[in-house]
């Protein structure tokens, strides 16, 4: 059987699966384009269990574009809290603008337009909003198609997306929204990352060629992994007649423009009597950051930071989540 037919044999199956077993999702049964927009940004790289909650709280906060819109960069990034990746809240906030201004996008290059949206997303939302047939090809997908197709391709090297998004157009079934969001829900639910694939209980067990080889392991195939930068850094929860001090990371880079506890430089002694001690490590995806904390009754109301008191911090300010370890010392 030649690819091509093998993916068009695959797709009805897809769909039969997915519209018995789908999981019940709160962005899903709808074709509002605000509503799978922002689940869309929401879910990039955060899984499906993590964004659910954030994703009602963020609707309930911002229920339109033009409540989005108008709200303070500060109130989105409050709202975006323990998500991680701010640059997403951000361009999410620069977007409303410009809909705002023009409507919602009504073509693929248009939403592809908008700040934040990539080639993936830009294909989900098409598909699911406008049934339009635009494959979004992520890593999920290559995962379950490479081993559908005993497909020798390397994920990693650029094109490998493109080169299985016009397979793709090629079968796009006229439900474009269901068989997207079918494609991300057997990578989800059955042909998963981390461990076995459940080939069993797979709609494409029949025809699946990794699974008929006995190769299901060789798929994907990836290039070797870079190890991550390991980075040390000292962390200061420096308290002054209870109000706490925190600064402004730089623009640009790791959590650009947010608000955290100071790192130091040189000793934390210098800066006051300490407190308490405790490590922590936080994993990006492309860097560790290895830090030692220390709550200090600070010797003076140091000028180069803010200073606030916890309730305000807890109220204002999205504290990234590497810094959890160090939040239970705000009282
Ligand atoms: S048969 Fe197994 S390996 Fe093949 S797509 Fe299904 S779960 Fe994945």
């Amino acid at each position: 059987m030649q690819k091509l037919e093998r993916l068009q044999s695959a797709v009805p199956l897809l769909l039969e699966w997915y519209r018995v077993s789908k999981r019940t999702l709160p962005w899903r049964g709808t074709h509002d384009f605000y509503r799978i927009w922002v689940s869309e940004i929401m879910l990039q790289q955060t899984r499906v269990e993590a964004v659910k909650d954030y994703y009602l709280r963020f609707l309930q906060k911002f229920p339109t574009v033009e409540a989005l819109a108008s709200a303070d960069e500060g109130e989105v990034l409050k709202a975006w809290e323990g998500l991680g990746y701010y640059s997403r809240a951000r361009n999410l906030h620069k977007a409303a603008k410009l809909i705002r201004e023009h409507g919602f996008p009504k073509t693929y290059e248009g939403i592809r337009a908008l700040p934040g949206v990539g080639d993936y997303t830009a294909g989900a939302i098409a598909s699911i909003a406008y049934e339009l047939p635009c494959p979004a090809v992520d890593g999920n997908v290559l995962r379950i198609l490479t081993r559908l197709l005993a497909d020798d391709t390397n994920i990693d090297l650029s094109g490998a997306k493109e080169q299985f998004a016009v397979l793709l157009k090629q079968v796009y079934p006229k439900e474009a929204g269901e068989f997207c969001q079918a494609l991300m829900e057997l990578g989800a639910l059955v042909c998963t990352p981390s461990g076995p694939p459940q080939c069993l209980v797979c709609p494409w067990r029949e025809l699946c060629l990794a699974r008929l080889n006995g190769e299901v392991d060789r798929y994907p195939v990836r290039a070797p992994k870079r190890a991550r930068k390991i980075e040390e850094h000292t962390v200061l929860v420096l308290r002054y007649q209870g109000e706490y001090a925190l600064q402004k990371r730089e623009k640009k880079g790791l959590l650009a423009g947010l608000w955290q506890f100071p790192f130091a430089e040189g000793e934390a002694e210098t800066y006051g009597s300490v407190l308490e001690c405790k490590s922590a490590v936080h994993i990006f995806t492309h860097v560790e950051w290895h830090m030692t904390g220390f709550l200090i009754e600070a010797k003076e109301k140091f000028p180069q930071y803010t200073w606030e008191t916890a309730a305000e911090i807890a109220e204002k300010y999205a504290l990234p989540s590497a810094f959890k370890a160090f939040k239970g010392w705000l009282t």
